[in-house]
């Protein structure tokens, strides 16, 4: 369980077959970590409840306090209803590292830096290619360059303990993509899109990088953000007193000619909206 909710992952032959995740209830916060680490498994434990009924499994989780919660002897009220409910099930509790927890761990990651983490499989591979192609990067891996701030880890090269990339690297644009337009990442603004890139990775003219794909992603331009002014209080027109003290006045005109008269002059009062209609010529008005 983790501090944003209450997440439970249901695993098959080392693959993830379903989630489950629920906010904590308001008393729930309150909870020992001890308790909540339980909740979270008795909310998996009915929630996968059809996979689990007949079957033996193992319940990983990454605290260690729960390994002994079976082997407790004071039980509170609401332990005791769970280890009466946890009887219909056949499980022993592992307990997993963090490292080894790796949905634990990363369900309470950082959704930006989840996105960039989903780079690590393939990114590896180019990221030799392009350095083997880049002159500068070939100088930092034969140890040519004698610069402190770049290291060579494992044949990756760091620059202040962020993942170097070349001048003209194509991961740049994955990164980018990952860290501003995935769905996880939400088309933040620059400082955050900019603060989760800086974390992990580092290119010559980066932050002008980030400020250009912001400024040509297609979504945000569709969302953009209103520029003006606000219009301010309405100015409602002044309430008259009198009639006839304001009036309005227009012309209806191209109608046919009737007796000389191709056109009616109205003449409204603004409080009783009383009206005159003047049938008059158009070549007056031209006058
Ligand atoms: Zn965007």
């Amino acid at each position: 369980m983790r501090r944003e909710g209450i997440n439970a992952v249901l695993m098959q032959g080392g693959h993830p077959i379903a989630f489950e995740s629920r906010k904590p209830l308001p008393h729930e916060r309150l909870y020992s970590i001890y308790d909540k680490e339980m909740l979270a498994i008795m909310h998996a434990l009915a929630k996968f409840r059809q996979y689990l009924v007949g079957n033996r499994f193992r319940v990983r989780t990454n605290h260690n306090s729960l390994r002994f919660f079976l082997e407790q002897r004071q039980l509170q009220e609401r332990q005791q209803k769970w280890i009466s409910k946890i009887q219909a099930y056949d499980f022993d509790i592992e307990y997993a590292k963090g490292k080894n927890n790796v949905v634990a761990d990363a369900l309470s990651r950082r959704p930006a830096t989840l996105s960039l983490m989903s780079l690590d499989t393939d990114w590896r591979a180019q990221l030799l290619v392009e350095y083997s192609k880049d002159r500068f990067a070939c100088g930092v891996l034969d140890g040519q360059v004698a610069d402190d701030r770049y290291r060579v880890v494992d044949e990756i090269i760091y620059y202040r303990d962020r993942i170097f990339l070349t001048e003209g690297s194509q991961l740049k644009k994955k990164i980018l993509r990952a860290a501003h337009d995935s769905p996880l990442a939400g088309h933040q603004g620059f400082t955050k899109t900019y603060r989760a890139i800086r974390e992990r990775f580092s290119w010559k003219g980066f932050k002008e990088d980030v400020l250009q794909h912001i400024r040509e992603c297609d979504v945000c331009q569709r969302n953009k953000g209103e520029m003006n002014h606000p219009a301010g209080l309405l100015q409602p027109l002044p309430i008259l007193e009198g009639k006839w003290e304001c009036i309005s006045m227009d012309f209806i005109t191209g109608l046919p000619m009737v007796q000389g008269k191709d056109c009616i002059f109205v003449v409204v009062d603004r409080l009783t909206k009383y009206a005159h209609f003047f049938a008059i010529s158009a070549h007056y008005i031209a006058a």
